[in-house]
């Protein structure tokens, strides 16, 4: 059977991504609150492969993790009503969008987009899915991140601005979501530095989704 990640890279498939959706992050970052949703996108060649190593581009020293609860899409649609939102997805996962902060910086100075800062190869950790009838309700999953053992990043899907299905209604009304795509939620408070030999672990409650070497 083909794996998740070998699945992703032979079909086309598209990762929607959504930025500062957690109040405490927006504050530790120092931006403004939206009064939309802030997206973006990464391509397919972003996903890092099954088992591989994260590799530290030579382009950024400032690359930072951000754990995300991950919701893939089953069912294509566009204009999307939010009451009708949670038929378009059964599996709910984990990942991480990195990001090399300095070039983000920048970008966003600058007004520029920030897709070399977030879209590079390898900026995105796909983990393992759930079917969302593991758990009581969607809109109340803890989640964490760990690195080297010690836990730097809590979230809980409650403190969402925008919780998936709203996310899905406002996504469908620019991009159309096919079967396979990918929404990254956005990150809770405590994002920070990645350096060689870390080892970041992801679990949503008590179930470990995936384990990343940093090289
Ligand atoms: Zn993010």
């Amino acid at each position: 059977m083909l794996n998740t990640s070998t699945v992703c890279l032979l079909s086309i498939m598209k990762i929607i991504c959504v930025g500062r959706n957690y109040s405490a992050h927006i504050e530790e970052l120092e931006n403004e609150r939206p009064t939309d949703p802030i997206l973006f996108l990464k391509p397919d060649t972003s996903i890092l492969l099954k088992k591989n190593p994260f590799f530290i581009p030579d382009f950024s020293d400032d690359v930072h993790y951000e754990v995300e609860v991950l919701v893939k899409i089953k069912k294509i649609g566009k204009h999307i009503q939010e009451k009708f939102a949670h038929k378009y997805y059964d599996e709910i996962g984990l990942g991480i969008d990195f990001t090399a902060r300095d070039l983000q910086q920048q970008l966003k100075q600058k007004g520029l987009p920030w897709e070399k800062a977030k879209s590079f190869d390898g900026a995105a950790v796909v983990g393992n899915f759930l079917t969302k009838d593991t758990f009581t309700s969607v809109n109340d999953l803890n989640f964490t991140l760990q690195k080297n053992g010690e836990t730097v990043q809590t979230g809980n899907t409650s403190l969402m601005l925008w919780k998936i299905d709203a996310l899905i209604e406002y996504i469908s009304k620019y991009f159309t979501l096919k079967i396979g795509d990918i929404i990254f939620t956005g990150t809770p408070a405590g994002v920070g530095k990645v350096n060689p030999n870390d080892v970041l672990v992801g679990c949503i409650e008590d179930k470990e989704l995936f384990s990343i070497k940093v090289k």
